[in-house]
């Protein structure tokens, strides 16, 4: 009996009828891809992105150089010098982080204790000579500053959640 429903099957080209059906239900249903860049998808405000180093309202380093990013960091990707500055106050006189390491796991953002460093949602960055990998304490400050409201309002929405 079996052998004899395999032979209808093969002479009525059962499987592959059965494969155009799924490409013609597929037909009729609302595709998922989008046309990027043009259109994007939402994103969270909690997105890993770009690095950024904050300031606090007054202009102040929020980075008190504890190291603990640079600790905690599981690729190794952060490198901090730091000393004394004129105020008696120790600050970072070095802040890389090598974007080819990184693995944007977001536990330097995490160990923070002052909300200094912290990932963006910045995505669509990319590098045309050797060496801009490295984020330096000016890139990442000058990222901090340009996209401080954005960094302030997925701070505050992350913080609803905690
Ligand atoms: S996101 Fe993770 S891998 Fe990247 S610098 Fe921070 S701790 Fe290191
Ligand atoms: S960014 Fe935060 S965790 Fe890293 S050295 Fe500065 S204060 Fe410490």
């Amino acid at each position: 009996m079996s052998r004899i429903r395999s032979y209808i099957k093969t002479f009525t080209l059962w499987e592959l009828l059965q494969g155009l059906s799924v490409t013609l239900r597929h037909f009729f249903i609302r595709g998922v891809t989008i046309q990027y860049p043009e259109e994007k998808t939402p994103q969270s405000f909690r997105f890993r992105g770009l690095h950024a180093l904050r300031r606090y309202p007054n202009g102040e380093e929020r980075c008190i150089a504890c190291k603990l990013c640079e600790a905690v960091c599981p690729a190794q990707a952060i490198t901090i010098e730091s000393d004394v500055s004129a105020d008696g106050t120790r600050r970072t006189t070095r802040y890389d982080i090598d974007l080819f390491k990184c693995i944007y796991c977001g536990m330097c953002e995490e160990a923070c204790p002052v909300d200094a460093i912290v990932e963006t949602r910045i995505h669509e960055y990319h590098m045309e000579s050797k060496g801009e990998n490295i984020m330096t304490k000016d890139k990442l400050l000058g990222i901090g500053e340009k996209f401080d409201d954005m960094i302030s309002a997925d701070k505050a929405a992350d913080a609803k959640y905690r």
